[in-house]
C-alpha cells in the first residue's frame, strides 16, 4: 500500500452504498483510476462536496494492491465545472469529454499531456471558448496522445504520399488514415472526406509544442513547473463544410477504436457558430 497525493478530474461517480461512493478519476500522475470514497455522499466530512463530474480536486489516495478498489481519504476542490451554468451545449461538451476518456484510456497508465490537454479543453468548454473548435482539438489530440494519430497525407496501406487528383479523398477507419488510388479497390470500412478537412485534421492533431513528457528523464525537473497546453492554437480555419466533414470523420474513427458510438456523440454540435 502506498500513499498519493495528486490532482485529478472526475469522471465518474457511482453511489456504492447510503454514504459512499466510488469514482473514476483521471489524475495528473497516477493516470485513470478508480476509488472508493468513504462517507462521500454525507455533507460533512474528508470530501467537502467535492466530488462532482468533471470537478477539478487535490487529492490524497491509497493504493491498494491487486484488483482491490484505491481508497481516497482527501478530497479538496480546486475548480468546479460550471458548463450547466453557461449552455446545454457547454454541459453536454463536458459530459463527452468525461465519457471519451472514460472509454479511450486504460487504468493506472499515467498519462501527463493528456491530463493537461483535457485540463484546457475544459477550461475553454468551461469559459468562452469555442465549443464545436474544442472538441475537435479535444478528440485530435486524444488520437495522437494515445498512439492513433490519424494519417492524412501519406497512404496507409503503401506509405506513399496520396496524390490530390480527387477533390475528396479516401480515409480508411481501419487505417486510421488516407488510402492512395491504386490501394483503395483492396480496403474495406472506408470514407470520404475533403482535403480541407484532412489538412484541419493534420493541424488539430499536431504537436503543440510542450515540453515533451514522454521523456522520463526530464520528467523528474518538469513537474514542478506548470504547463500550459496551447489548445487554441491548434484552431485552423474551417468552413462550414470541413467542420461537417472533420466531425463525421473524427465520429467514425473513434467508433472504429472503441467498438461502439459513444453515447454523448449524438449531442455534440453539428455545426460551427454563425
Ligand atoms: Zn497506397
Amino acid at each position: 500500500m502506498a500513499n498519493h497525493s495528486t490532482t485529478a478530474i472526475v469522471l465518474r461517480t457511482v453511489e456504492f452504498s447510503e454514504t459512499s461512493l466510488i469514482v473514476t478519476l483521471l489524475t495528473k500522475d497516477l493516470g485513470r483510476i478508480s476509488a472508493l470514497a468513504k462517507g462521500a455522499r454525507r455533507l460533512k466530512g474528508p470530501f467537502e462536496g467535492s466530488l462532482d463530474l468533471l470537478s477539478v480536486c487535490a487529492i490524497s489516495l491509497i493504493d491498494k494492491p491487486g484488483d482491490a478498489l484505491d481508497l481516497l481519504t482527501e478530497s479538496k476542490l480546486r475548480r468546479r465545472f460550471r458548463g450547466a451554468q453557461r449552455s446545454l451545449e457547454r454541459l453536454h461538451a463536458g459530459y463527452y469529454i468525461a465519457e471519451m476518456l472514460r472509454l479511450m484510456i486504460d487504468d493506472d497508465d499515467p498519462h501527463r499531456e493528456l491530463f493537461d490537454m483535457t485540463l484546457a479543453a475544459m477550461g475553454m468548454i468551461d469559459g468562452d471558448g469555442p465549443v464545436a473548435k474544442t472538441l475537435l482539438a479535444f478528440d485530435a489530440q486524444c488520437l495522437r496522445l494515445l498512439g492513433h494519430a490519424p494519417s492524412t497525407q501519406q497512404c496507409t496501406v503503401c506509405g506513399r504520399a496520396v496524390q490530390r487528383q480527387r477533390r475528396r479523398a479516401s480515409f480508411s477507419l481501419i487505417g486510421g488514415g488516407v488510402v492512395c488510388e491504386t490501394c483503395r479497390p483492396s480496403q474495406t470500412h472506408l470514407m470520404t472526406a475533403s482535403w480541407e478537412a484532412l489538412d484541419a485534421l493534420r493541424v488539430l492533431a499536431g504537436d503543440p509544442g510542450i515540453e515533451n513528457s514522454d521523456d522520463s528523464s526530464a520528467d523528474a525537473e518538469t513537474d514542478s513547473r506548470p504547463k500550459r497546453f496551447p489548445l487554441a492554437s491548434l484552431f485552423p480555419p474551417l468552413s462550414a463544410e470541413a467542420y461537417g466533414d472533420l466531425r463525421g470523420l473524427l465520429n467514425r474513427t473513434l467508433e472504429a477504436l472503441i467498438g461502439h458510438t459513444p453515447r454523448m456523440q449524438p449531442f455534440l454540435p453539428d455545426k460551427l457558430p454563425g
